[in-house]
């Protein structure tokens, strides 16, 4: 960002979407200064015991960017490419989701630059808890707290409420969001991104005045996300042409069966590797397919623009964080692509993490219908903010949603004014 330390692609792709935005809005030149660059960023060493009795050191990150609404809140990435640029950019886009559907928290994303599938039970446990002791005085309750992204789950969750817990001597469920039911997680936040996904493309379908019984859909990443859009669309109706992993896609134009692929993938160490349905394709020609629905639900920077005069959906929606560049983001406005903008399309993750914290906090829990309600209330009102800003200020659906989500933390800061 403002600095080398914490630049690349993505938090340049970051700082510039945020300037557009600031731009547009008439941003206070003072309040745009600070916004673009984190709170705090740290850097963390974490050595691991390995299995052959060696140890390595991973590299760790956990990026705050800004507090003013409320505690930070934000995933954390296992990835072999996690770097500091990547984290300190969705940390960013973090802020502005949570603004943008109304919740009281910060934006913040942690990371350890490290490929999951690689390591043991064991490692994985070790490197969890000591990159929670790491970072244990920077988080807490009221203070930061982490959730899961790509490559992280519940387990990892239960891991980092466990040590975080043995440090105060007593049970801290609220120190995370995505645990396990059977300790304070809460029902629905397995699915809630992806669900939220879902609703997001049924609001645009009913605006676009499209049936969605007789549409198509291409699913990159088959992962916690990208799964259970593909689900949830085929129980609507919606024909899964394509899905894909980091191992490569399968298509079919008469539709996979995506409850055999999830078996599947469940026997197979969650990979679609050596999957018997379809035929074998890349995850650039699945961008390509022809269908009405695209779901990039894995990496940053997918669509780009190179290949997005290529694409040929009529609905993009963003489950992935950042998987379209700003270049390609001028194609497909030109080419008239209905745009679900990521901090729209996968905010249901943390709408229900925040639900999952307010119910520890409360010790009191609801019901997965109350859960799935209120989601779905919070998202379907965001979804005509966003387009009534769109069509207001003549904007892109990405344009109109960073300006409400700007535009709220601007406001908070210039109310709590500055401190020195
Ligand atoms: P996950 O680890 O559960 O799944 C990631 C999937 O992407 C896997 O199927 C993996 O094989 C695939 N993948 C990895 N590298 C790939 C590549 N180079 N090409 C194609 N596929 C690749 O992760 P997730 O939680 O589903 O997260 C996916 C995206 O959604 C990320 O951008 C994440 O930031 C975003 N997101 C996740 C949540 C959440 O609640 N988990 C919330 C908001 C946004």
């Amino acid at each position: 960002m403002a600095t080398i330390e914490w630049r690349s692609p993505a938090s340049e792709m970051a700082v510039q979407q945020f300037d557009m935005a600031a731009a547009k809005l008439g941003l206070d030149a003072n309040v745009a200064a600070r916004l673009r660059r984190p709170d705090r960023a740290m850097i963390v060493s974490i050595p691991t015991r390995m299995d052959d009795g060696k140890v390595h050191v991973f590299t760790g990150y956990r990026v705050q960017h800004n507090d003013v609404l409320g505690p930070f809140k934000g995933g954390i990435r296992y990835h072999p490419e996690v770097n500091l640029g990547e984290v300190s950019a969705l940390a960013m886009w973090m802020t502005w989701k949570c603004s943008l559907v109304g919740l009281p928290l910060g934006g913040a994303k942690g990371g350890v630059a490290c490929d999951p599938a690689e390591l043991s039970r064991q490692e994985l446990q070790s490197m969890t808890r000591r990159y929670t002791a790491e970072i244990l005085n920077f988080i807490g309750p009221e203070v930061d707290v982490p959730a899961p992204d790509m490559g992280t789950n519940e387990q990892v969750m239960a891991w980092i409420m466990d040590t975080y817990s043995q440090h105060k001597g007593h049970a801290v469920p609220e120190i995370v969001t995505g645990k396990p039911v059977a300790i304070g997680g809460t029902l629905g936040r397995r699915e809630a991104t992806g669900r939220g996904v879902v609703y997001m493309i049924i609001e645009a379908a009913k605006h676009l005045g499209i049936d969605l019984s007789s549409c198509t859909t291409a699913v990159q990443g088959f992962g916690n996300v990208g799964s259970v859009v593909a689900k949830e669309l085929a129980a609507i109706g919606v024909k899964v042409i394509a899905v894909s992993d980091r191992s490569g896609g399968f298509y079919d134009a008469q539709g996979l069966p995506v409850e055999r692929l999830l078996e599947e993938a469940a026997d197979n160490n969650h990979s679609l590797e050596g999957c018997s349905y379809g035929e074998k394709i890349t995850n650039q020609e699945l961008l390509e397919l022809n269908c009405d629905i695209l779901v990039p639900a894995a990496l940053e920077m997918q669509i780009t623009k190179d290949n997005a005069a290529r694409l040929q959906c009529r609905i993009l929606a963003e489950g992935a964080n950042g998987p379209t560049t700003l270049d390609a983001d001028a194609v497909l406005k030109e080419k008239n692509v209905f745009l679900i903008p990521d901090v729209l399309a996968n905010a249901g993750g943390v709408v229900v993490s925040y639900f999952e914290w307010v119910q520890d906090l409360q010790n009191f829990f609801w019901t997965e219908e109350e859960v799935n309600k209120k989601l779905r209330d919070i998202l379907v009102k965001a979804f005509h903010e966003v387009l009534n800003m769109s069509q207001k200020q003549k904007v892109d659906m990405r344009l109109a949603a960073l300006m409400i989500g700007i535009d709220r933390v601007a406001r908070a800061m210039l109310w709590r004014g500055l401190y020195a």
